[in-house]
């Protein structure tokens, strides 16, 4: 359609104006001829009222001239007398200036009413007609009255221009055909060019909706479909990644949370076995009992926050926080706690920092991360948190002389339930899941986390956090 209605239109514009063209230029033609003319009788003194004519061949040779130029019908009238028809055989009007009639028993109605139209304003009339030109032309002297005056009445045939239009129309409309021919079939192809691969993509769409996302799409085509393709596959890997970390998570939390059941019903059982057992025993095996519940009560508990982090991520409860403050309330609460090995905490401040975070989701973070240092710290040892910042981070510093973790191992302890030592992290009541807390809290304030072991000689975190909160849509 953007094709074809254009060039229709423009075909039409231009044929009409061709036509109105070719018949301007006709009539300006003829107009000049008769000026030409009227020239010429002048000079003869044509309409002299003694009726003297100099030089009549001249007007006669001009006459016929014009005549075989325009196919035309050339008509003088001394006011409504005919003195000249070039439709009668004999001219000899021209010669002798004798009337011969008038004008209404020679032209037709319509004709005569054109010439009057001419006649009663003494001024030049012009008609185009579908099938002829008419042009009247009056000349006179002043002193001529209206009977006295001449006029010119030429009636040109546009047989010529209108069959010249004709056959220009003709082959105008047959290149017109073959182009519309040509861009509905280049369409027709294109269209199906376009839309197949579309379909195809649409196909293998519908397909991932359906849970198969195992398949990868190949369609070669034009370069933007390829793109598409590419980053649908890039897509599916990334939804193949997720759902099977989904399940692995979904593994990992039933096996820990059947750990301490399976723990329990141990314990119940044998108790249930031995028929006299001790109250000493049943106190004994109560005791593990309750640690186990307590275990799974913070299985549950850490996992509740974490997924409350997952959930409400991007609804950080922003306010502007002293940092130094904050760090210093959580080493006071885990002050105790390293107390009891003897290990020493040291806090270093390098200046106050305000920082606009969550203050519940970040304490959490570092809670974590020096509960840690102590927690896989050897007796007697220390830790060291420190605080500093720039003009758009502020970074905390967490170090430990504790066991440090195996370069090979360091970029797993994010992930949900890894544990380096098990059975040390079940002493501690470690559930594996604290640093993926942490890491979650941290990039959800858009900041980062990285970790620096050694075995055996101590482990540092340092964690960047942008001053003020940036936006999720700012990014
Ligand atoms: P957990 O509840 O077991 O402590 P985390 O997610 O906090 O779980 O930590 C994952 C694992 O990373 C821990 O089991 C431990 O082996 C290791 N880890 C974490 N922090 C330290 C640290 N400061 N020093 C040595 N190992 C650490």
């Amino acid at each position: 359609m953007v094709g074809i209605i254009p060039a229709i239109i423009i075909n039409w514009v231009a044929l009409f104006s061709y036509k109105e063209d070719m018949i301007n230029q006709e009539l300006e033609s003829i107009q000049k001829q008769c000026t030409l003319l009227v020239d010429v009788l002048e000079k003869a003194d044509y309409f002299s009222v003694d009726g003297h004519v100099e030089s009549p061949w001249e007007i006669s040779n001009c006459i016929t001239l014009m005549q075989s130029l325009y196919n035309e019908r050339i008509i003088f009238t001394k006011g409504m007398n005919l003195l000249y028809d070039s439709f009668q055989k004999e001219s000899a009007g021209i010669v002798t200036n004798k009337i011969r009639g008038t004008i209404q028993d020679t032209l037709s109605k319509k004709d005569t009413k054109l010439f009057l139209k001419s006649y009663k304003k003494k001024d030049k009339v012009i008609l185009k007609e579908e099938k002829a030109l008419k042009i009247i032309i009056p000349f006179y002297k002043e002193s001529y009255s209206l009977e006295e005056t001449g006029f010119i009445y030429v009636i040109a045939d546009t047989k010529e221009i209108l069959s010249n239009y004709q056959k220009i129309k003709e082959k105008v409309m047959t290149i017109s055909c073959i182009l519309i021919a040509l861009i509905l079939a280049v369409t027709f192809f294109y269209s199906g060019f376009v839309v197949k691969p579309l379909k195809e993509l649409i196909q293998y769409i519908e397909k991932i909706t359906d849970g198969f996302l195992g398949e990868k799409v190949s369609i070669k085509s034009y370069v933007e479909v390829e793109d598409v393709v590419d980053s649908i596959n890039h897509m599916t890997t990334k939804l193949e990644t997720l759902e099977s970390s989904r399940q692995e998570f979904v593994s990992n939390v039933s096996h820990e949370l059947k750990t301490p059941i399976t723990s329990i019903k141990v314990l119940a059982d044998s108790l249930l076995q031995q028929e006299d057992a001790p109250a000493e025993l049943y106190r004994e095996f109560l005791t593990d009992i309750t640690d186990e519940i307590e275990r799974e009560n913070k299985i549950i508990t850490d996992l509740l926050s974490l997924v409350k982090l997952d959930k409400t991520s991007g609804e950080l409860n922003i306010d502007t926080i002293n940092i130094n403050e904050l760090l210093e309330q959580i080493l006071r609460r885990i002050k105790p706690i390293a107390a009891e090995r003897n290990i020493e905490l040291v806090f270093e401040s390098y200046r106050p920092v305000l920082a606009e975070v969550d203050e519940v989701k970040l304490s959490l973070a570092v809670n974590n991360l020096i509960e840690n240092a102590v927690k896989y710290n050897f007796d007697d040892g220390w830790v060291r948190v420190s605080l500093n910042a720039d003009h758009k981070f502020f970074y905390i510093k967490v170090s430990d002389s504790g066991v440090g973790i195996p370069e090979d191992e360091q970029e797993n302890v994010f992930e949900r339930f890894y544990r380096v030592d098990k059975a040390r992290s079940r002493e501690t009541g470690g559930t594996g899941l604290g640093l993926s807390i942490t890491r979650n809290a941290i990039l959800m304030h858009r900041g980062a986390i990285k970790i620096y072991s050694k075995e055996k000689e101590g482990t540092t975190f340092t964690v960047r956090i942008p001053l003020n909160h940036v936006r999720k849509n700012e990014n």
